[in-house]
């Protein structure tokens, strides 16, 4: 009889010749289990996605409750369902007053997707400005405003008047224009490996956008929901965009996603044509329920002000280790640059094997990308650290 770990090779689409094919049974908190009954820290929170950790009770019992009461019952936005209505009234609570109207989709880059479109019909333009090495999303629209050449061209021809400046490159502002519908950038650049903007650079881009009637765009999809030390990474520069995306950590571990604007600009989806984004599970109910029990957490706990001290322990226990020449952070969202990617893939899959589990950045394959749930406690910080500075000494010794 085929195992499953036959059967996951057999009949799952593969997305790369090495995928990690960790067999896990159970999760909890900030630890997974294998089909051995072996634990791993989990030290990706899923790519920034478990930042209130595995399986909170919370949010399991908001699951729960929504669970008896209805699944899906329409396409988005036609019922008043009580869990959207919540749950976008929560988001206002905790967003400025430009941020007060939410479209609830069922990812990242559909929320990107979105966003791009919702600018495109309100401006009537077609420009769209992006970053080198910004991550967006891998549908058709996302991936036409990824900065990466390598992942985008075997699937041209993609979208046109795409023009891509460089982050913290203050002349690249001036080739925003008047037919530059949008500017999506990421505040916090997360697959480039933990690269922030300048407040600087942030406040121009948001003067040009002013002056050229371009809407700004800030891809919070992973630097949302307390990541980088504040509910949301534009909160560290005080510039507000246009429309907001957020994703990932949102649900607390259920797929749901959002662009969320001013009334004023989101209104312009529902004419000239009208509905001018569709999508059958935006906003699914048990979705929303376990997003809004996932911000309940993150406020309740105080999560998000243990964040800082969290970070700099973390930068007292590897920061100095002689395998790493750079340590970036920016909360909990943290790389430590190697001298070259076979240098940390061995110290990663060492990590592994002894229960850590970290992993590259995609556009950064020599930094190692660590974003343990916001609920990892100090003293479990301390035993990721006593591993993954074993697994470096391993690494160190054998080179
Ligand atoms: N934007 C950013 C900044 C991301 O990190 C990601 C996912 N890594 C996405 C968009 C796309 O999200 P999804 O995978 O849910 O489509």
């Amino acid at each position: 009889m085929l195992s499953e770990r036959d059967l996951f090779f057999r009949h799952l689409a593969q997305t790369s010749e090495a995928p990690l094919a960790l067999e896990i049974q159970r999760a909890e908190g900030i630890f997974l289990f294998d089909v051995s009954g072996k634990s791993y820290l989990d030290l990706i929170s899923g790519i920034s996605v478990s930042n209130v950790g595995h399986r909170h009770p919370h949010v399991l019992r908001a699951i729960n409750s929504q669970l008896d009461l209805y699944l899906h019952l329409m396409v988005y936005g036609e019922y008043i369902q009580s869990p959207q209505v919540q749950l976008a009234q929560k988001l206002a609570s905790i967003l400025p007053a430009e941020l007060q109207s939410c479209y609830f989709v069922n990812s990242g880059s559909e929320a990107i997707e979105g966003a791009l479109k919702l600018a495109k019909r309100y401006t009537g333009r077609s420009g769209i400005c992006s970053f080198k090495n910004a991550y967006h999303g891998s549908s058709h629209g996302a991936l036409s405003v990824m900065g990466n050449e390598s992942f985008k061209q075997a699937f041209r021809p993609l979208l046109p008047d795409i023009h891509f400046l460089e982050i913290n490159n203050k002349a690249d502002i001036n080739r925003i224009d008047e037919n530059t519908a949008c500017v999506v950038i990421e505040p916090i650049q997360g697959e480039a490996g933990v690269i922030s903007v300048t407040t600087e650079f942030l406040s121009s881009l948001r003067i040009r956008c002013n002056e050229t009637g371009t809407l700004l765009i800030f891809d919070e999809i992973q630097s949302g929901f307390g990541r980088t030390g504040k509910m949301f990474a534009f909160e560290h520069f005080g510039v507000i965009p246009d429309i907001l995306t957020l994703a990932k950590a949102m649900g607390g571990g259920m797929p749901i996603g959002t662009f969320i604007s001013s009334p004023a600009i989101m209104n312009s989806l529902s004419c000239s044509p009208v509905l001018g984004h569709i999508t059958t599970f935006g906003g699914h109910p048990v979705s929303c329920a376990a997003a809004i029990a996932s911000v309940e957490v993150l406020l309740n706990e105080k999560l998000i002000e243990s964040v800082s001290e969290k970070e700099a322990l973390f930068l007292n226990l590897l920061g100095n280790h002689p395998l790493v020449k750079e340590f970036r952070s920016r909360g909990l969202l943290i790389a430590l640059e190697m001298e070259n990617f076979e240098t940390n893939k061995r110290v990663i899959d060492i990590a592994i094997r002894n229960g850590v589990i970290v992993d590259w950045f995609l556009f950064n394959p020599k930094s190692m990308r660590i974003a343990p749930p916001l609920t990892i406690t100090l003293r479990e910080i301390e035993t990721a650290c006593d591993l993954l500075r074993a697994s470096m000494d391993e690494v160190l010794q054998t080179s």
